[in-house]
């Protein structure tokens, strides 16, 4: 067997969430690159809760083969063609309005988040090392030479490269910040490195979401004709809110999430826990005067997990010498396209590429591999990220950014031309996800590496 140091390139991997995990799998085609994953929890877990995956990421999860396994936990079929998702309803009001159907080209997979890790982790061969309880302090870089990696307990490690999707509050991301501030002071600019050392912590959104998977036998003892149990997935939209609703497990579950939002609240800093178990009653009266159907789900509710929603400041970069930042630590969106993993997946398929290319090695991946991969992901997953802001307010009934129409105040007819406009907007500002394809993005990659 080879070992470590005679291999290609060694990676470390900072984070096992979504993004590193697959990541690691991605680039375990790799033989000649030894992978070692560093995860600061004592066991790798996921939320209880639900995922959506876009036809994008899915074309990556075909590629790494596991698209057999996932279509054993999931009853959503895949379609190529056009499909029907997602219907939307105006919903703070006794009587709720169905007025849209998300139409996408491809299925919008959707799995219970442990059943993906799962899937991940059976994928996943022996030889990509994962070190649990290794909760990274900083690292060290240098011009040349291993970059070193000091871990809170004490312990260090070395690497030629370093992947850091260690998630939103991300010590990787602050580690290639304060690079970058350092290298600006010492080119006297001081305004610029205290831009950039802005970028360090997250921000909240002004969204609080409150998750909970309810059984759906529950909610099918109390209402069998509720539209959950018979729609691929219902969205209850609101001024102050909405509410998403889909079936998981082979049906077993139903996940919910609800959304409180205060656009006024963007970016401030949200005081206390970001992540809490907290009662039904920590946001229901945000949703007592809506229709019947949402009366029904919030009693079947049970110890929902508090979210207070935090994005990062986009970058410039998501990369500085040989550390590259992935999924969250790069570019933690609001979740309000649904594309936050996703976008974590295509990340890690861009990465793997360039950096498993027979080109790449220790001594050119800062300028070559690692700049190609910031070039194609950098700007797609800010764009991404723009769109998940914007469908936050559409979902909240509010077209225009300040919230200067109140749509309550709209005479019926024009309150239902208000709505279409709405429905056209959503699908405009979410046909990315399926009109686009990641394969044009990896066949760049590979032509800006080779040219
Ligand atoms: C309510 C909600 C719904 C969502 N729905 C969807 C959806 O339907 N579709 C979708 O695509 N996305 C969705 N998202 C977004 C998605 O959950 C995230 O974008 C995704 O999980 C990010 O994965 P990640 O691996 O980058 O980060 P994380 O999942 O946060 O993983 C980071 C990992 O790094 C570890 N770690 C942290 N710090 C350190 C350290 N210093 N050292 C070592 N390890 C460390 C953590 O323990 C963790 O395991 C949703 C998000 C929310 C909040």
């Amino acid at each position: 067997m080879t070992s470590a140091n005679t291999k290609r390139l060694q990676v470390a991997i900072c984070g096992a969430g979504i993004g590193g995990l697959t990541f690691a799998l991605a680039l375990s085609r790799y033989p000649d690159i030894d992978i070692e994953i560093y995860e600061s929890a004592r066991a790798l877990t996921e939320v209880g809760a639900g995922i959506g995956i876009f036809p994008r990421p899915w074309k990556v999860i075909k590629m790494l083969g596991l698209e057999a396994d996932l279509l054993q936990v999931t009853e959503t079929a895949v379609v190529d063609g056009s499909v029907s998702g997602f219907r939307y309803r105006k919903s703070d009001q006794y009587e709720g309005k169905d007025f849209f159907t998300l139409v996408t080209q491809g299925s919008l997979m959707l799995f219970h988040r442990a059943d993906y890790q799962q899937t991940l982790l059976n994928h996943l061969p022996k030889r990509c090392r994962t070190h649990c309880s290794k909760r990274l302090r900083s690292y060290t870089q240098r011009q040349s030479g291993p970059i070193e990696l000091s871990f809170e307990d004490g312990t260090m490690a070395s690497c030629d490269v370093l992947v850091g999707a260690d998630g939103v509050k991300s010590a990787v991301r602050a580690g290639v910040l304060g690079e970058k501030a350092r290298w600006a002071k010492g080119e006297g600019k001081w305004k610029e490195a205290a831009e950039i050392l802005q970028h360090v912590d997250p921000i909240w959104s002004g969204a609080t979401a409150y998750r909970a998977l309810i059984p759906a036998q529950k909610l099918q003892a109390i209402a069998p004709n509720h539209q959950v149990l018979h729609t691929p997935g219902v969205q209850y939209l609101g001024k102050q809110g909405y509410i998403i609703a889909y079936r998981i497990s082979g049906s077993k579950f139903i996940n919910f999430v609800a959304f409180v939002v205060q656009h006024h609240l963007e970016n401030t800093t949200f005081n206390g826990p970001w992540m809490s178990t907290v009662d039904v009653s920590a946001f229901s009266s945000t949703f007592t005067h809506w229709e019947p159907d949402v009366q029904i789900l919030l009693s079947c509710v049970e110890k929902p997990m508090q979210w207070a929603i935090h994005t990062v400041r986009p970058m410039q970069s998501f990369v500085s010498g040989r550390v590259a930042l992935l999924g969250d630590a790069a570019h933690s969106m609001t979740p309000h396209q649904g594309s936050g993993a996703g976008q974590a997946i295509e990340d890690a398929c861009i990465l793997a590429a360039v950096l498993g290319h027979p080109s790449t090695d220790r001594t050119n991946v800062a300028h070559r591999a690692l700049r190609v991969y910031d070039s194609i992901r950098c700007p797609y997953a800010y764009r991404v990220m723009e769109a998940s802001r914007i469908n936050g307010r559409y979902f909240t009934l509010r077209l225009d950014e300040d919230g200067a129409i109140d749509i309550d105040k709209l005479p019926p007819k024009q309150q239902w031309e208000y709505l279409q406009r709405l429905g056209h907007a959503i699908v405009k500002n979410w046909e990315w996800a399926w009109t686009t394809s990641i394969d044009t993005a990896l066949q760049e990659a590979l032509r800006l590496l080779e040219s």
